[in-house]
């Protein structure tokens, strides 16, 4: 499927970070919704327009702690001069039996307990003796105690207003109102209004599988001693936890040594799982990079992989392409760790945030004033060096340099400063622009 001189000529020249990451996004569309459980909704975005099925509140409740009445019983009520009235029983919230109330009653109620029928105001405990044939003082703790007798009685020293303290049946929501439309994120609140309105499930874009593998015959799993031109796999780690960070559910898979007969294995085992694949390294010219050399020559079935030159520093290297029977994207990251992050920050984790039809898939991006000069950018190059961002003095600080193996850099960083294709250099003090890390 390559060689021809259209693809090689095409592979060759050089994109720019925009066009590669248009060329990505233009192959993703958003998975397809699923019904999920409500909080393993959290953080999707919502398919469907949904409606309220019954009012909230759902009946006229209590907003205080203390005795439904009629308003006309206590209108006349002073400190000196209280209204007196029967208490004929209780109701607590989640109560179904509601006493009426006659002229001269009051029942004691409970925050959120149903009004009953011939109440239309609620008179906090604190307006009352509580009960006790005491002064309001000891009404608190009369309150709290067992259920009042009925046919004793109540003071009330002020007067309450027709409504006091009554949370009117639909004054939240009505019926039928429009409750959340379809595209909202959703978060805490969302999901609990979803829940108030009974909602069990919801339909949603669900959160992409995404499987990171790193290639390399010198990792070495953290944790495991090293030999001789080992290292630690970092990569993966990095990049399954960038994922997660992304929204997506990650998986890591192992280190996979330079080999393509176990590359291309791995692959088709972790298909099955997937959404969204991406490798990190073997992706230059070098002797072993098995990931370009298996994935450029897949054939037309299994396919297309495409390798190419972005105008990037660092992250130069990248491959993308569509495989196996469904087509899922793979983003093939170059190896060095500072690249790999970079890459995926630009490329990947947009192409996660479609997947799940999230209406902002950028981090985003704000100037600030480079306290420090930054000499010898490379020419024709957008260049994304590690910076620590002060939102407060709206300064970012180059950390570390430009090279692509300066993880601890990385570590302390927590922007990326865009020096963009025709800036060589940027004096102390100018105005750059930022990629936040969050
Ligand atoms: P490559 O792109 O495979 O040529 O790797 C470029 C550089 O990145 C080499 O120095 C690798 O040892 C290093 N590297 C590749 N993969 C990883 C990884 N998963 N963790 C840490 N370093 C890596
Ligand atoms: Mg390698």
């Amino acid at each position: 499927m390559n060689g021809t001189t259209d693809q090689t000529r095409h592979q060759d020249r050089v994109w720019s970070v925009a066009e590669h990451l248009d060329d990505v996004l233009s192959k993703i569309d958003p998975l397809d919704p699923i019904e999920l459980q409500l909080l393993d909704a959290q953080g999707c975005v919502l398919v469907e327009d949904i409606t309220v099925p019954v009012a909230l509140p759902p009946f006229d409740n209590s907003s205080m702690d203390g005795y439904a009445v009629r308003a006309a019983d206590v209108a006349d009520a002073t400190e000196s001069a209280p209204a007196v009235l029967t208490v004929i029983g209780d109701i607590a919230a989640g109560s179904g039996e509601l006493p009426g109330i006659e002229p001269g009653q009051a029942v004691r109620i409970m925050t959120g307990a149903p009004v009953p029928p011939g109440a239309d105001a609620v008179v906090p405990v604190e307006w009352t003796d509580g009960g006790t044939g005491q002064g309001p003082a000891a009404t608190m703790r009369a309150h709290s105690a067992a259920p009042q007798d009925a046919g004793g009685e109540v003071r009330v020293h002020r007067p309450a207003a027709a409504g006091a303290h009554i949370r009117a049946r639909g004054s939240d929501v009505t019926e039928g109102e429009p409750a959340l439309r379809a595209g909202t994120v959703l978060g805490p609140s969302q999901i609990g209004l979803l829940a108030a309105i009974g909602r069990g499930t919801v339909r949603v874009h669900p959160r992409p599988r995404v499987v990171v593998l790193s290639t390399g015959s010198e990792l070495v799993q953290p944790g495991e001693a090293l030999g001789p031109g080992q290292i630690h796999d970092s990569n993966s780690f990095q990049l399954t936890a960038a994922a997660r960070d992304a929204g997506a559910i990650a998986y890591r898979v192992g280190a996979v040594a330079d080999d393509a007969e176990t590359l291309r294995s791995t692959l088709e085992d972790q298909l099955i799982r997937a959404d969204i694949l991406v490798t990190s390294g073997g992706v230059s010219v070098g002797a072993y990079d098995v990931v370009k050399e298996t994935l450029a020559a897949l054939s037309a079935e299994e396919g297309t992989v495409e390798f190419r030159r972005l105008a990037m520093q660092p992250g130069k290297p990248q491959g993308f392409g569509l495989i196996g029977p469904d087509r899922i994207p793979l983003l093939a990251l170059p190896g060095n760790p500072v690249s790999s992050y970079v890459s995926f920050e630009l490329f990947v984790r947009p192409a996660i945030r479609a997947l799940m039809g999230l209406p902002e898939v950028h981090r985003p991006t704000t100037p600030a004033k480079c306290t420090e000069a930054v000499a010898s950018s490379p020419k024709g190059k957008r260049q994304f060096l590690r910076g620590s961002y002060d939102a407060e003095a709206g300064t970012v600080t180059p950390v570390g340099g430009a090279g692509s193996h300066l993880i601890k850099a990385m570590a302390h960083a927590n922007a990326l400063i865009i020096v963009p294709e025709d800036t060589t250099e940027v004096p102390a003090g100018a105005e750059v622009d930022i990629v936040l890390l969050g």
